[in-house]
């Protein structure tokens, strides 16, 4: 079995493609209408939303806060985007991104256990990662 994943977008800028059966959740982009999950808080430059610089991890916990706020939308993710791949821009890294809060919502939690889940899981990497070094 496999689990629902965030997938990259695939292309360019300019020409933003959807890989296969993936649910695009990111902002408008050229040939890409905005998604109603996109994140209204970017990271990295000045957010127009609440005036500060997020960086990844707090941009991610503003969308919690903000869709913690949103039942109805809440919702609406459970039964859209359950079980299925989620595209965003971010590099698959190390470092979050909403999308992979709303894998989590999409299972049923709530955003903001979503979001501890997210952190509780990156400390536990980082630490099997040490152990193993
Ligand atoms: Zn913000
Ligand atoms: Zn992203």
């Amino acid at each position: 079995m496999t689990f629902p994943q965030r997938v990259r977008v695939a292309g360019d800028l300019f020409h933003g493609r959807l890989p296969a059966d993936a649910v695009y959740v990111g902002r408008s982009a050229p040939g890409l209408p905005r998604s109603r999950w996109a994140n209204r808080h970017p990271a990295g430059k000045p957010c127009r939303a609440c005036g500060l610089t997020h960086d990844r991890w707090a941009a991610v916990a503003a969308y919690a806060a903000d869709l913690s706020r949103d039942p109805a939308l809440t919702a609406d993710a459970r039964s859209a985007l359950q079980g299925r791949d989620l595209a965003c821009w971010c590099h698959p890294d190390d470092r979050p991104c909403h999308a992979d809060l709303l894998l989590l919502v999409a299972t049923g939690l709530d955003a903001l256990t979503a979001l501890v889940v997210l952190v509780t899981a990156h400390h536990a990497a980082e630490l099997l990662a040490q152990e193993q070094s």
